[in-house]
């Protein structure tokens, strides 16, 4: 089993670290988080309804997902291993009035003592961030119980996707910070697919997610050229 060493990049846990104070302004540099925000949240409740589940967001940063989801009443656990970005999520509670419970751990030390313990996994914009996906994928597999749920997405790769996501979002129309995204990791739905496969989850659906720069919006549904999520179920046992 991959350990917490093998699979984090020190220099994506800084970038994230040095944005940190700027992840609940939602005109800054994760602006498109916030805009995507409710579209994500209202797929993954409508494919696993939150209300009353054990949840677990990995990779969950200040957390723009991981309370909305406490809004929706799922009993949420976000887990990152970048420091700042959790205290500036525990600081937003204070404003929130929401309650989620976060920890610095990745997902494979944190499923070492917490093997099925959720219904609903999420993995949302971090796999194209660190240097083993499979290894986060196969960890959140063991964290979800069986016949529960796991949420990914992800960016993937081919010369559309460099494009858009790199050159267009970053370069262009200035979306994101220059370098935030790395093209060698992002990743094919088919090698996601795979490794999903692998760890024993079941694809339920793929979808794709698109920006349209003429109307400023994003939207669910269309290709997955770009930007996609997955949704997973792992084998009632
Ligand atoms: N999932 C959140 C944040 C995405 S930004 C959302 O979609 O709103 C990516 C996050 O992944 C950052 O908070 C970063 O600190 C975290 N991260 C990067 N590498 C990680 C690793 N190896 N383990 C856990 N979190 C990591």
């Amino acid at each position: 089993m991959a350990t917490t060493e093998h699979n984090v990049d020190p220099a994506e846990l800084e970038k994230f670290s040095a944005l940190a104070h700027r992840w609940w302004d939602p005109q800054g540099e994760f602006r498109p988080l916030h805009d995507l925000n409710p579209l994500r949240l209202g797929w993954i409740d409508g494919l696993a309804p939150l209300a009353g589940k054990r949840v677990l967001d990995v990779g969950c940063g200040g957390g723009i997902l991981a309370e909305a989801m406490a809004r929706l009443g799922g009993k949420v656990t976000g887990i990152d291993l970048s420091e700042k970005p959790l205290k500036v999520g525990q600081l937003h509670l204070l404003e929130s009035g929401l309650s989620v419970d976060y920890q610095l751990s990745s997902a494979e030390e944190f499923s070492v003592l917490n093997a099925s313990r959720f219904e609903i996994v999420t993995c949302m914009e971090l796999l194209e961030h660190v240097p083993d996906p499979a290894s986060t994928v196969a960890a959140c597999a063991r964290l979800v119980k069986p016949g529960g749920r796991v949420f990914f997405s992800t960016i993937n790769r081919n010369p559309k996707s460099y494009l858009f996501a790199v050159i267009g979002a970053e370069y262009l129309l200035k979306l994101l910070p220059r370098g935030t995204h790395d093209y060698a990791r992002f990743i094919k739905p088919s090698e996601l697919s795979r490794w999903c496969r692998d760890a024993g989850l079941e694809t339920i659906e793929l979808k794709g997610m698109s920006y349209n720069p003429v109307t400023d919006s994003y939207r669910l549904g269309g290709d997955c050229d770009v930007n996609y999520s997955l949704c997973c179920a792992k084998d009632a046992q």
